[in-house]
């Protein structure tokens, strides 16, 4: 269901009172994990770090990580009077190149699909992981019911992608944390794993989040060039653990 993200959304210290994810089963990553590396696909540049950043630097020193973004984020900042959309999308390819290097993937690891951001084709997008997925290869992926449209767009290709190929798809929230709140039914919780940052993997997410300078500060002074990921959101991505929902 898409959901409007309007207002301040639940607050981190909210999240962090709240006792359950320490009792959700911790995410095994000896298995697959270790033999091919998971495709990471994401709708728009910054959601692989704020989502899995530390998943993805924490298997660098092993198969590592293969990223897909599939719009370039262009309609971050409608209105702007900084940077025309075409500007902003080479801006982002580039933060995400960037922010990927500091978790220890390559730039020849990251994949720019380039569809229009809003405006996701998922048969092709579905095609085009069906190609990329085999068995049990993990595919890491906004979860279906993110609230964003291009979120749930994205993890519903890839569920499709992972049915006709045997991969196995691994859904991560990221607008979650923003409208739902502890216990929200509507969420899969049950489904949830978390996994355990190491301290390394928590500094190189920050290094990653902070290569985002198009969304962390403000383009300039007008409203429509305000930041899209500010404090209070970012805080959001600085736990000492990531969440995962397991078929
Ligand atoms: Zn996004």
């Amino acid at each position: 269901m898409v959901r409007p993200i309007v207002d301040a959304g639940t607050g981190e210290e909210t999240w962090r009172a709240w006792p359950a994810p320490a009792t959700w089963p911790v995410l095994d990553l000896a298995g697959p994990a270790r033999t091919a590396p998971p495709l990471v696909v994401v709708p728009h540049p910054d959601d692989e770090v704020l989502g899995v950043g530390g998943l993805v630097a924490m298997l660098a020193d092993g198969a590592g990580a293969e990223i897909t973004v599939v719009t370039d984020g262009e309609a971050s900042h409608p209105g702007s009077t900084v940077y025309a959309p075409a500007e902003l999308a080479g801006i982002r390819r580039a933060e995400t190149v960037t922010a990927c290097g500091r978790l220890g993937v390559p730039a020849s690891a990251v994949e720019h699909l380039g569809h229009p951001d809003g405006g996701i084709d998922e048969p092709a997008l579905a095609d085009a992981l069906t190609a990329r997925l085999t068995p049990g290869r993990w595919c890491v992926t906004t979860w279906r019911g993110d609230g964003h449209p291009d979120h749930e767009a994205v993890g519903r290709a890839a569920a499709d992608a992972c049915r006709r190929t045997g991969a196995t798809l691994l859904e991560f929230p990221v607008w979650t944390w923003h409208w739902a709140e502890p216990d929200e039914p509507d969420v899969p919780w049950h489904r949830a794993r978390r996994i355990d940052l190491t301290v390394a993997a928590r500094s190189a997410k920050q290094a990653a989040i902070d290569a985002f300078h198009s969304q962390i500060r403000p383009l300039g002074p007008a409203p429509a060039d305000a930041a899209i990921l500010p404090p209070h959101v970012l805080a959001r991505f600085t736990r000492p653990y990531e969440t995962v929902f397991v078929p």
